[in-house]
């Protein structure tokens, strides 16, 4: 944290001003040791790189149920914050574009009978007015997104379910029209909408999600809370 607030401090001028752009920090560590083969590294350099960053992925997003390929399994490395973890979602994500997806929601590897992320974010759902997400399975990375919006919808007094979601209850929250929001949450966009969810072949659209009073309320909240609009009730603000 202190080279964090040194470096930030140094490259002051580069923090965007406008509204949802940002300063994109990405602290991170690799191995370092000069050795050939394959154990843990003996030495590893820490780094943190900056980027000023406009708004990103702006437009509501075309996602597709995966039930073949695997991002991250139980006893795996999902959990964490690791380059490798990308390395399998690569080609799954380059075949549904081709398909005409812009990412994938990911389901579990054992089964792909469960919900778990939507591309390199956490996934949200509102049904029935209650905001559901699914809990953390070990295969799920824990985005500080994801827990932000959970104690701030917790703290307005919403319903908030963290438990499982199965690929069958949401079929049917999207065919009986109780599925009113979905919603990808990561550090870079925040919030993006989901606009439709395709599943095995039918498509299906979720009209104005571009009006989606959850998600937008969640989104305007936690940007006033960046730009020290609204009062600190959680104490999240680092002041530099
Ligand atoms: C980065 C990331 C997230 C979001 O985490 P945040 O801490 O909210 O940025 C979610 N899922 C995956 C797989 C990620 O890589």
């Amino acid at each position: 944290m202190s080279a964090l607030r040194e470096l930030v401090t140094l490259d002051k001028d580069w923090v965007p001003n406008g509204e949802e752009s940002s300063l994109y920090i990405r602290p991170f560590m690799f191995g370092t040791e000069p050795f050939l083969g394959v154990k843990a590294s003996d030495s590893y350099r820490f780094m943190i790189i900056l980027s000023p960053s406009g708004r990103y992925y702006a437009t509501p997003v075309k996602v597709k149920i995966e039930k073949h390929f695997v991002r991250a399994a139980k006893g795996g490395t999902g959990f964490a914050k690791a380059a490798g973890n990308y390395a399998a979602s690569l080609r799954p994500a380059q075949l549904a574009k081709a398909d005409g997806y812009d990412q994938l929601i990911w389901t579990d590897a054992q089964e792909h009978k469960y919900i778990e992320e939507a591309g390199t974010m956490n996934i949200m759902f509102v049904i029935n007015d209650a905001l559901v997400t699914p809990a953390l399975s070990g295969s799920i990375l824990p985005g500080v997104t994801r827990d932000s919006i959970l104690q701030i919808a917790r703290s307005w007094g919403m319903k908030v379910e963290e438990r499982q979601v199965s690929v069958d209850e949401l079929v049917q929250a999207m065919e009986q029209g109780t599925l009113s929001e979905a919603f990808g949450a990561g550090t870079a966009a925040t919030i993006s909408h989901i606009r439709t969810i395709g599943h095995e072949g039918i498509d299906y659209d979720l009209p104005h999600v571009e009006d989606g009073p959850v998600a937008n309320k969640i989104k305007s909240y936690l940007n006033d809370f960046k730009r020290g609009r609204v009062e600190d009730t959680f104490g999240w603000n680092m002041k530099v």
